[in-house]
């Protein structure tokens, strides 16, 4: 994008006289090879028709958590049983709202971060700086961009002209949370997907800038593979613990080490998003663990130094980081934790302060700065504190367990209801194995340690890490780096395959580490389908969880499955913000491969990946608000999302009715003719329980009306297959993705063939539709009715 600049010497006028007049005028969009589309910029109307489309297929199913709003003070307002609010809000409405406001909160907080990363990237590297995300490889850099905004970004500066786009929306977004706004519970789900779809461009935004800037991997397969768990950090030098989402102090902290050839001295580990990519700078890096690490992390006194940035970090990181005498450093205005601003304090000071405990912990807004202080500071404090950590030991753990009377109480606010009270009376006895067994399960909240929970103040998280000393020894595992983003290349090669459905779907894993289970839950499912040749692609917590994890061999995944986007491949993206390249790559897969406009041509582009692109996202372990606007962007693109058991939380499931044949038709654009395709992909949004659910529903949801007769052969095998190992039966439903004989897996033939004479199944006239839900892209119109 350009900006026009003029500069006029002198201009006079009758009224007025002007001398050396240098501007900037607005800006301009370079010629794209294509024109534009229909809906550049769009705003919170524009997709509302399409949004109606699929929110008819897709019922909202409201889940509320309390009866209550207590928004406004003309609240507390009881909505249960049909009553309305002060306001006029029913619950469908207020319910929705609130989806409204998480997706609202968690766009935000994506495009803040990404405004942050860009102005101090431009300060450090210039506006001109130019974007490369993959060289000649990736061609469309900005999948999301130039399909909403139509803007082509070229530069650094030019992202900042997107986040303008981006936070207008989103303040409008959020402006519609308030009283008296909105009232109608469809248009706020509109208004949700609007704030998903805004979101994958401010992520792309933010993921462009440090890629290109801080020269990480670039769609790179064989990126480099880091470690990863508590186990992999040598204990005998200084560790620098970074926690976060917002990389350059981390990186600052890097560069000040490699300057004084400190790279090999001390330990530099990260937890979260700000760990996935440091490890994208420099592969000397460490990841200690996920967000549900922080504590056993924290606690274990391994940090000499706590440095963290935003989001998803503990509320009480600095209480924790006192208790082990880690000083902390906050690099970032949205976590001051009450600490003073050092910023513009002299750098041996504060060194001085924090080395003599004089400072628990301070402010610094300078990445240098703060990459200095951190190095320097744990340096000093390195030979005083001895790693002293608050993990007890054994005998302490077995004196403790004689003190619990086998209350419950732990139990019942832990969230994964772990058996507490059973561990605690084989502790008592010596044996430490059932609480060791609770580590992998242990989300890490520290809720069973509240205040008032257990009447012997004990310290359960820390029994648990303290009786999992030789497992967590041993946790050293290998994650393959962020790569970033899909090649053209890769995207031309496997177009075809998923779109005709033989290669049976892209598996989106993302998202938080709050497991129901055991972290490794999500290895286990994914490994499945690796085996079956989907396409894995991975980003965030979900992406470390993944590495720690050891197959049968021995391996990690990323250690046993390529990292390309292919046919068995295990895909890496990176961090939180990578997560567009996952929903860039099937927007990618219509533009590259199907060669649809892209240029603000958004409608149409879903409308594509919906009936055609076999992908369903899980966020199996989601927490964040960032989770809600993050699946959001997927659902307005029609690609479904599954979540675990916690995931129903989020107050709502958008959920199909396979029983009502009439959802289930789409217009071939071949004859305008309506064509009944079956309920492919069946949901949008659903929460399941178990695992076992979730690895059933997968392919079951890469279903679309485009595969061919090959492509739904494969899928069906695939989900039958799956579905009689886990619930010892043939699906009740396979009678509504059968469309002729072909579809059959041959080695299941009789089987399929004898459910669907009882159930009177009957070939379909029209298999091979060209589906769409936009009328205006039949070719050829028909009767209009369907008929
Ligand atoms: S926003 Fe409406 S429903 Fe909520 S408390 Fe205020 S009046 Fe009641
Ligand atoms: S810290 Fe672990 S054991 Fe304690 S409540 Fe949370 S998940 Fe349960
Ligand atoms: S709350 Fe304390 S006393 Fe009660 S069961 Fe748990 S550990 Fe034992």
């Amino acid at each position: 994008m350009k900006k026009a600049r003029f500069k006029v010497d002198e201009l006079e006028s009758d009224i007025f006289k002007i001398t050396g007049l240098e501007a900037t005028v607005g800006a301009f969009y370079e010629e794209w090879e294509e024109a534009p589309g229909p809906t550049p910029m769009p705003d919170i109307s524009t997709f509302r028709d399409w949004d109606r489309i699929l929110l008819n297929k897709y019922k909202p199913f409201y889940l509320p958590l309390c009866d209550l709003c207590c928004l406004c003070t003309m609240g507390k307002c009881d909505l249960s049983k049909g009553k309305k609010g002060a306001c006029g809000l029913d619950m469908a409405a207020q319910q929705s709202r609130i989806v409204l406001l998480s997706c609202a909160i968690g766009a935000a907080t994506h495009a803040g971060h990404g405004r942050h990363m860009v102005e101090e990237l431009v300060s450090k590297f210039g506006s001109d700086y130019p974007l490369d995300v993959g060289g000649l490889s990736v061609l469309v850099e900005a999948p999301h961009t130039r399909l909403v905004t139509g803007i082509k970004p070229r530069t650094l500066g030019d992202l900042e002209d997107v986040l303008d786009y981006v936070e207008k929306e989103i303040t409008h977004l959020l402006s519609c949370c308030h009283t008296g706004q909105e009232g109608d519970n469809i248009d706020f789900e509109s208004k949700a997907f609007h704030a998903g779809m805004i979101d994958h461009v401010g992520m792309e935004i933010c993921d462009l800038a440090q890629i290109s800037a801080l020269n990480f991997p670039k769609a790179d397969p064989e990126a480099s593979m880091v470690d990863v768990g508590m186990g992999s950090i040598d204990i005998t030098k200084p560790v620098i613990l970074v926690i976060g989402h917002n990389v350059p102090p981390a990186a600052a902290i890097f560069d000040y080490m490699e300057d004084g050839g400190l790279e090999d001295s001390i330990e530099l580990a990260g937890i979260c998003c700000t760990a996935l990519d440091l490890t994208r700078y420099t592969n000397k890096a460490k990841i200690a663990g996920p967000l549900s690490h922080q504590l056993r992390f924290v606690r274990s006194g391994i940090a000499d130094v706590i440095v963290v940035d935003e989001q998803c970090i503990r509320a009480d990181i600095l209480d924790e980081a006192k208790k082990v005498k880690a000083p902390l450093i906050s690099t970032h205005y949205k976590n001051f934790q009450g600490l003073p601003n050092r910023t513009e304090d002299p750098t041996d000071e504060i060194v001085s302060d924090m080395v003599e405990g004089r400072s628990p912990g301070v402010v610094i807004l300078d990445s240098d700065k703060a990459g200095e202080v951190a190095v320097r500071v744990a340096m000093g404090v390195f030979p005083k504190r001895k790693k002293s950590g608050i993990i007890p030991e054994e005998s302490e753990i077995i004196e403790y367990a004689t003190k619990c009377t086998k209350c419950l109480s732990c139990q019942r606010v832990c969230p994964n209801y772990l058996p507490l009270p059973e561990a605690m009376e084989a502790a008592a006895k010596g044996n430490l194995q059932p609480l060791s067994d609770l580590y992998e399960s242990c989300i890490g909240c520290g809720r069973c340690e509240g205040e008032g929970v257990c009447p012997n103040e004990l310290k359960l998280h820390s029994i648990i890490i303290g009786a999992s000393r030789s497992k967590i020894k041993e946790e050293r595992f290998k994650v393959r780096v962020g790569r970033g983003a899909i090649s053209d290349t890769e995207i031309r090669r496997v177009g075809g395959p998923i779109v005709m459905g033989e290669i049976p779907g892209v598996i989106g894993i993302v998202g938080c580490s709050n497991y129901p289970g055991s972290w490794k839950d999500n290895a286990i499912m994914i490994e499945e389908f690796l085996k079956r040749r989907f396409i894995v692609t991975t980003t965030g917590c979900a992406a470390m969880n993944i590495g720690m994890y050891k197959n049968e061999d021995g391996l990690s995944l990323y250690e046993a499955y390529s990292g390309a986007f292919d046919a068995g491949g295990l895909v890496n993206c990176g961090s939180c913000v990578s997560n567009p390249h996952i929903s860039g790559a099937a927007i990618k897969i219509a533009s590259i491969f199907a060669k649809r406009k892209l240029n603000s041509n958004y409608e149409e582009i879903a409308d594509y990946i919906h009936n055609r692109v076999g992908a369903v996202g899980i966020s199996w372990g989601a927490m964040s608000q960032k989770a809600s606007s993050i699946a959001s962007g997927f659902w307005r693109l029609g690609i479904p999302v599954i979540v675990g058991p916690h995931g129903s939380k989020y107050r709502r499931a958008l959920l199909g009715r396979k029983d009502k044949e009439e959802n289930w038709y789409v217009i071939d654009a071949r004859t305008g003719k309506r064509v009944y395709t079956g309920p492919a992909p069946e949901h949008l949004f659903i929460s399941v329980e178990t695992k076992e659910e979730a690895m059933t529903l997968i392919p079951k949801l890469c279903i679309r009306p485009n595969d061919t007769t090959k492509g739904r052969s494969i899928k069906l095998n695939h989900y039958i297959d799956l579905h009689k190992r886990f619930y010892g039966a043939m699906p009740d439903d396979i009678q509504l993705f059968v469309r002729t004989m072909a579809d059959i897996p041959i080695t299941m033939k009789d089987e399929i063939l004898e459910i669907l004479k009882e159930k009177g199944w009957k070939e379909s006239e029209v298999p091979a539709p060209d589906p769409t839900l936009l009328p205006r892209l039949v070719r050829k119109k028909g009767d209009g009715n369907g008929s």
